[in-house]
Protein backbone atom coordinates (compact mmCIF):
# COMPACT_ATOMS: atom_id res chain seq x y z
CA UNK A 1 0.00 0.00 0.00
CA UNK A 2 1.13 3.60 -0.42
CA UNK A 3 0.37 5.51 3.09
CA UNK A 4 0.31 9.39 3.29
CA UNK A 5 1.30 9.99 6.99
CA UNK A 6 1.16 13.69 8.14
CA UNK A 7 2.94 14.27 11.38
CA UNK A 8 5.33 11.71 10.69
CA UNK A 9 8.23 13.22 11.74
CA UNK A 10 7.02 13.44 15.37
CA UNK A 11 6.85 11.05 18.43
CA UNK A 12 4.11 8.68 17.14
CA UNK A 13 4.27 9.31 13.48
CA UNK A 14 8.31 8.58 13.17
CA UNK A 15 7.57 5.04 15.26
CA UNK A 16 4.53 4.97 12.65
CA UNK A 17 6.20 5.80 9.53
CA UNK A 18 9.21 2.96 10.65
CA UNK A 19 6.35 0.42 11.54
CA UNK A 20 4.52 0.73 8.28
CA UNK A 21 7.99 0.70 5.84
CA UNK A 22 9.12 -2.65 7.78
CA UNK A 23 5.78 -4.33 6.68
CA UNK A 24 6.67 -3.40 2.99
CA UNK A 25 4.53 0.08 2.45
CA UNK A 26 5.44 2.48 0.21
CA UNK A 27 5.59 6.00 3.09
CA UNK A 28 5.11 9.57 2.50
CA UNK A 29 5.75 11.42 5.76
CA UNK A 30 4.34 14.74 6.09
CA UNK A 31 5.84 17.36 8.27
CA UNK A 32 6.26 21.19 9.00
CA UNK A 33 8.19 20.22 11.67
CA UNK A 34 6.93 22.58 13.91
CA UNK A 35 7.07 19.73 16.68
CA UNK A 36 8.82 16.81 14.73
CA UNK A 37 12.19 16.44 13.75
CA UNK A 38 14.03 15.13 10.79
CA UNK A 39 16.67 12.87 13.26
CA UNK A 40 13.27 11.17 13.81
CA UNK A 41 13.68 9.81 10.71
CA UNK A 42 17.18 9.06 10.25
CA UNK A 43 16.72 4.84 10.25
CA UNK A 44 14.23 5.18 7.16
CA UNK A 45 16.66 8.15 4.96
CA UNK A 46 17.50 6.32 1.72
CA UNK A 47 15.41 3.59 2.23
CA UNK A 48 13.40 3.60 -1.62
CA UNK A 49 10.05 3.06 0.05
CA UNK A 50 10.21 6.45 2.25
CA UNK A 51 9.71 9.87 0.97
CA UNK A 52 9.74 13.26 3.05
CA UNK A 53 7.30 15.76 2.47
CA UNK A 54 8.18 19.26 4.43
CA UNK A 55 4.58 20.95 3.80
CA UNK A 56 1.92 22.42 6.48
CA UNK A 57 -0.89 19.95 6.22
CA UNK A 58 -3.67 22.58 6.32
CA UNK A 59 -2.20 23.29 2.28
CA UNK A 60 -3.36 21.81 -0.38
CA UNK A 61 -1.72 18.46 -1.52
CA UNK A 62 -2.32 16.60 -4.71
CA UNK A 63 -1.02 12.78 -4.19
CA UNK A 64 -1.43 9.11 -5.07
CA UNK A 65 -2.26 7.10 -1.81
CA UNK A 66 -3.98 4.24 -0.53
CA UNK A 67 -4.29 5.49 3.00
CA UNK A 68 -3.72 8.31 4.75
CA UNK A 69 -3.03 8.29 8.58
CA UNK A 70 -3.91 11.62 9.73
CA UNK A 71 -1.66 12.47 13.31
CA UNK A 72 -0.15 16.43 12.29
CA UNK A 73 -0.90 18.57 15.42
CA UNK A 74 1.12 19.02 18.61
CA UNK A 75 -0.19 16.74 21.15
CA UNK A 76 1.46 18.18 24.58
CA UNK A 77 0.10 21.25 26.38
CA UNK A 78 3.18 23.09 26.45
CA UNK A 79 3.04 23.01 22.82
CA UNK A 80 -0.53 23.62 22.07
CA UNK A 81 -0.48 26.10 24.47
CA UNK A 82 2.58 28.03 22.85
CA UNK A 83 0.78 26.86 19.19
CA UNK A 84 -3.07 27.26 20.11
CA UNK A 85 -3.93 28.81 16.18
CA UNK A 86 -1.39 26.31 14.38
CA UNK A 87 -3.25 23.63 17.02
CA UNK A 88 -6.46 24.35 15.28
CA UNK A 89 -5.65 25.18 12.15
CA UNK A 90 -3.58 21.46 11.98
CA UNK A 91 -6.95 19.88 13.43
CA UNK A 92 -9.43 21.76 11.46
CA UNK A 93 -7.76 23.04 7.60
CA UNK A 94 -5.48 19.70 8.37
CA UNK A 95 -8.05 17.63 9.04
CA UNK A 96 -10.02 18.96 6.01
CA UNK A 97 -7.17 18.63 3.82
CA UNK A 98 -5.89 15.19 4.55
CA UNK A 99 -9.69 13.88 4.16
CA UNK A 100 -9.75 15.50 0.62
CA UNK A 101 -6.32 13.71 -0.09
CA UNK A 102 -8.44 10.54 0.82
CA UNK A 103 -11.73 11.34 -0.66
CA UNK A 104 -9.78 12.08 -4.16
CA UNK A 105 -8.19 8.38 -3.94
CA UNK A 106 -11.08 6.69 -2.08
CA UNK A 107 -8.41 6.28 0.43
CA UNK A 108 -9.22 4.65 4.00
CA UNK A 109 -8.78 7.88 6.28
CA UNK A 110 -7.24 7.23 9.48
CA UNK A 111 -7.50 10.08 12.02
CA UNK A 112 -5.28 9.94 15.06
CA UNK A 113 -7.73 12.02 18.04
CA UNK A 114 -7.46 12.13 21.68
CA UNK A 115 -8.83 10.91 24.77
CA UNK A 116 -8.85 14.64 25.27
CA UNK A 117 -12.13 14.69 23.77
CA UNK A 118 -13.39 13.30 26.46
CA UNK A 119 -12.21 16.32 28.29
CA UNK A 120 -12.37 16.13 32.12
CA UNK A 121 -14.67 13.09 32.48
CA UNK A 122 -17.15 12.47 34.61
CA UNK A 123 -16.94 8.94 33.34
CA UNK A 124 -14.57 6.09 34.51
CA UNK A 125 -13.60 4.24 32.49
CA UNK A 126 -13.79 6.11 29.58
CA UNK A 127 -16.04 4.26 27.01
CA UNK A 128 -16.38 5.59 23.57
CA UNK A 129 -19.91 6.07 23.41
CA UNK A 130 -20.12 9.13 26.46
CA UNK A 131 -19.82 12.78 24.98
CA UNK A 132 -17.42 14.00 27.23
CA UNK A 133 -16.62 16.89 29.38
CA UNK A 134 -15.07 20.03 27.68
CA UNK A 135 -14.62 23.20 28.31
CA UNK A 136 -15.01 25.02 24.85
CA UNK A 137 -13.63 28.66 26.23
CA UNK A 138 -10.55 26.61 28.67
CA UNK A 139 -6.91 27.07 27.61
CA UNK A 140 -6.84 23.16 26.78
CA UNK A 141 -10.04 24.32 24.15
CA UNK A 142 -7.29 25.00 20.88
CA UNK A 143 -6.51 21.23 21.40
CA UNK A 144 -10.05 19.30 22.89
CA UNK A 145 -12.58 21.67 20.42
CA UNK A 146 -10.72 21.37 17.52
CA UNK A 147 -9.73 17.43 18.03
CA UNK A 148 -13.67 16.88 18.16
CA UNK A 149 -14.13 19.26 15.37
CA UNK A 150 -11.50 16.51 13.32
CA UNK A 151 -13.75 14.06 14.41
CA UNK A 152 -17.17 15.72 13.19
CA UNK A 153 -15.50 16.11 10.09
CA UNK A 154 -13.88 12.89 9.82
CA UNK A 155 -17.83 11.25 9.98
CA UNK A 156 -19.40 13.72 7.65
CA UNK A 157 -16.92 12.58 4.65
CA UNK A 158 -18.43 9.05 6.07
CA UNK A 159 -21.82 9.68 5.51
CA UNK A 160 -21.71 11.78 2.92
CA UNK A 161 -19.08 10.32 0.84
CA UNK A 162 -18.78 7.09 1.98
CA UNK A 163 -15.27 7.21 2.87
CA UNK A 164 -13.67 4.40 4.93
CA UNK A 165 -12.74 6.47 8.01
CA UNK A 166 -11.41 5.16 11.94
CA UNK A 167 -11.28 7.45 14.65
CA UNK A 168 -8.61 6.34 17.19
CA UNK A 169 -9.00 7.88 20.53
CA UNK A 170 -5.15 7.99 21.77
CA UNK A 171 -4.86 8.12 25.59
CA UNK A 172 -1.32 9.21 27.22
CA UNK A 173 1.60 7.48 25.17
CA UNK A 174 4.99 7.72 25.90
CA UNK A 175 8.66 6.27 24.67
CA UNK A 176 11.62 7.29 22.88
CA UNK A 177 11.68 10.33 20.88
CA UNK A 178 10.05 12.19 22.77
CA UNK A 179 11.07 15.86 23.13
CA UNK A 180 13.59 16.98 26.17
CA UNK A 181 11.18 20.33 25.85
CA UNK A 182 7.86 18.00 25.46
CA UNK A 183 6.66 19.07 28.99
CA UNK A 184 4.34 16.03 29.72
CA UNK A 185 4.63 14.46 32.81
CA UNK A 186 6.88 11.35 31.69
CA UNK A 187 9.84 12.98 29.85
CA UNK A 188 9.81 15.54 32.81
CA UNK A 189 10.13 13.76 35.83
CA UNK A 190 12.80 11.25 34.19
CA UNK A 191 14.52 14.04 32.46
CA UNK A 192 14.07 15.52 36.42
CA UNK A 193 15.26 12.31 38.12
CA UNK A 194 18.24 11.43 35.94
CA UNK A 195 19.10 15.33 36.68
CA UNK A 196 18.98 14.93 40.79
CA UNK A 197 16.37 17.99 40.32
CA UNK A 198 13.07 17.90 42.08
CA UNK A 199 10.42 16.06 40.51
CA UNK A 200 7.50 18.43 39.82
CA UNK A 201 3.80 17.33 40.73
CA UNK A 202 1.35 19.47 39.77
CA UNK A 203 -1.34 19.73 42.30
CA UNK A 204 -1.38 16.88 44.82
CA UNK A 205 -0.67 14.25 42.53
CA UNK A 206 -3.63 12.45 43.18
CA UNK A 207 -5.28 13.27 39.33
CA UNK A 208 -4.66 9.89 37.45
CA UNK A 209 -3.61 9.07 34.02
CA UNK A 210 -3.16 5.50 31.75
CA UNK A 211 0.47 5.59 29.72
CA UNK A 212 0.95 3.39 27.28
CA UNK A 213 3.96 2.93 25.16
CA UNK A 214 4.41 3.51 21.70
CA UNK A 215 5.23 0.31 20.45
CA UNK A 216 2.12 -0.84 22.04
CA UNK A 217 0.29 2.30 20.28
CA UNK A 218 1.83 1.48 16.94
CA UNK A 219 0.99 -1.82 16.81
CA UNK A 220 -2.89 -0.85 17.81
CA UNK A 221 -2.55 1.96 14.69
CA UNK A 222 -1.47 -0.35 12.21
CA UNK A 223 -4.12 -2.81 12.82
CA UNK A 224 -7.21 -0.38 12.67
CA UNK A 225 -5.34 0.79 9.76
CA UNK A 226 -5.44 -2.77 7.91
CA UNK A 227 -8.97 -4.31 9.52
CA UNK A 228 -12.17 -4.50 8.25
CA UNK A 229 -13.82 -4.85 10.81
CA UNK A 230 -12.75 -1.45 12.31
CA UNK A 231 -13.87 0.57 9.20
CA UNK A 232 -16.14 3.37 10.25
CA UNK A 233 -15.72 2.94 13.93
CA UNK A 234 -14.28 5.42 17.42
CA UNK A 235 -11.61 2.79 18.91
CA UNK A 236 -10.13 3.80 21.92
CA UNK A 237 -6.21 3.03 22.38
CA UNK A 238 -4.27 3.12 25.11
CA UNK A 239 -3.42 1.47 28.49
CA UNK A 240 -5.80 0.88 31.06
CA UNK A 241 -3.58 0.48 34.28
CA UNK A 242 -4.75 3.97 35.98
CA UNK A 243 -2.13 5.49 38.61
CA UNK A 244 -2.30 8.48 40.29
CA UNK A 245 0.64 10.93 38.94
CA UNK A 246 1.91 11.08 42.53
CA UNK A 247 2.34 7.10 42.19
CA UNK A 248 4.07 7.96 39.10
CA UNK A 249 6.53 10.28 40.48
CA UNK A 250 7.76 7.58 43.23
CA UNK A 251 8.02 4.82 41.13
CA UNK A 252 10.27 6.74 38.36
CA UNK A 253 12.25 8.29 41.31
CA UNK A 254 12.53 4.51 42.68
CA UNK A 255 13.54 2.86 39.48
CA UNK A 256 16.27 5.40 38.57
CA UNK A 257 17.61 5.31 42.19
CA UNK A 258 17.20 8.81 42.89
CA UNK A 259 16.86 10.77 45.69
CA UNK A 260 15.55 13.80 44.27
CA UNK A 261 12.76 15.35 46.46
CA UNK A 262 8.95 15.69 44.49
CA UNK A 263 7.73 19.85 44.82
CA UNK A 264 4.01 20.37 44.33
CA UNK A 265 3.02 23.21 42.09
CA UNK A 266 0.16 24.80 40.67
CA UNK A 267 -2.57 22.02 38.70
CA UNK A 268 -2.94 23.49 35.42
CA UNK A 269 -6.54 24.83 34.59
CA UNK A 270 -8.99 22.18 33.63
CA UNK A 271 -6.26 19.55 34.02
CA UNK A 272 -8.63 16.66 33.60
CA UNK A 273 -8.83 14.43 36.98
CA UNK A 274 -9.38 10.76 35.88
CA UNK A 275 -8.04 9.32 32.53
CA UNK A 276 -8.70 5.69 32.08
CA UNK A 277 -9.89 4.09 28.35
CA UNK A 278 -12.22 0.97 28.29
CA UNK A 279 -10.66 -0.82 25.57
CA UNK A 280 -12.94 -3.51 24.86
CA UNK A 281 -13.89 -2.41 21.86
CA UNK A 282 -9.87 -2.63 20.54
CA UNK A 283 -10.01 -5.74 21.97
CA UNK A 284 -12.63 -6.65 20.14
CA UNK A 285 -12.29 -5.12 17.02
CA UNK A 286 -8.62 -5.41 16.47
CA UNK A 287 -7.64 -8.13 18.96
CA UNK A 288 -5.20 -5.94 20.67
CA UNK A 289 -3.76 -5.47 23.80
CA UNK A 290 -0.84 -3.48 24.99
CA UNK A 291 1.50 -5.86 26.75
CA UNK A 292 4.38 -3.56 27.82
CA UNK A 293 4.82 -3.21 31.27
CA UNK A 294 5.29 0.40 32.69
CA UNK A 295 8.44 -0.71 34.11
CA UNK A 296 10.00 -2.06 31.06
CA UNK A 297 8.60 0.60 29.07
CA UNK A 298 9.97 3.38 32.00
CA UNK A 299 13.29 1.74 31.49
CA UNK A 300 13.64 2.18 27.54
CA UNK A 301 12.45 5.93 28.02
CA UNK A 302 15.25 6.60 30.37
CA UNK A 303 17.84 5.29 28.52
CA UNK A 304 16.33 6.95 25.27
CA UNK A 305 16.86 10.43 27.46
CA UNK A 306 20.42 9.27 29.07
CA UNK A 307 21.34 9.18 25.57
N1 LIG B 1 2.10 16.84 35.28
C1 LIG B 1 2.84 16.97 36.45
N2 LIG B 1 4.12 17.41 36.35
C2 LIG B 1 4.73 17.69 35.15
C3 LIG B 1 3.97 17.53 33.95
C4 LIG B 1 2.66 17.12 34.06
O1 LIG B 1 2.33 16.71 37.54
O2 LIG B 1 5.92 18.07 35.17
C5 LIG B 1 0.71 16.33 35.38
C6 LIG B 1 -0.33 17.14 34.61
O3 LIG B 1 -0.83 18.18 35.40
C7 LIG B 1 -1.37 16.08 34.33
C8 LIG B 1 -0.56 14.80 34.17
O4 LIG B 1 0.69 15.05 34.79
O5 LIG B 1 -2.24 15.91 35.43
C9 LIG B 1 -0.32 14.43 32.73
O6 LIG B 1 0.13 15.56 32.07
P1 LIG B 1 0.71 15.54 30.60
O7 LIG B 1 1.11 16.94 30.27
O8 LIG B 1 1.73 14.47 30.47
O9 LIG B 1 -0.49 15.08 29.66
P2 LIG B 1 -2.08 15.33 29.68
O10 LIG B 1 -2.65 14.04 30.10
O11 LIG B 1 -2.41 16.42 30.68
O12 LIG B 1 -2.37 15.73 28.29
Amino acid sequence: MKILVTGGAGFIGSHLCERLVAEGHAVWCLDNLCTGSTENLEGLKGNPLFDFILADVADPLTLEVDAVAHLASPASPVDYHRMPVETMMANSMGTYQALEVARKNGARFLLASTSEVYGDPLKVPQDEEYTGNVNPVGPRACYDESKRFAEALTSTYRRLYGLETVILRIFNTYGPRMRREDGRVIPNFIQQALAGEPLTVYGDGSQTRSFCYVDDLVEGICLALHSERAAGEVINLGSDREMTVLDLAHRIKEMLGSDSEIVFLPLPQDDPRRRKPDLARARELLGWEPTTALEEGLRLTAEWFRR
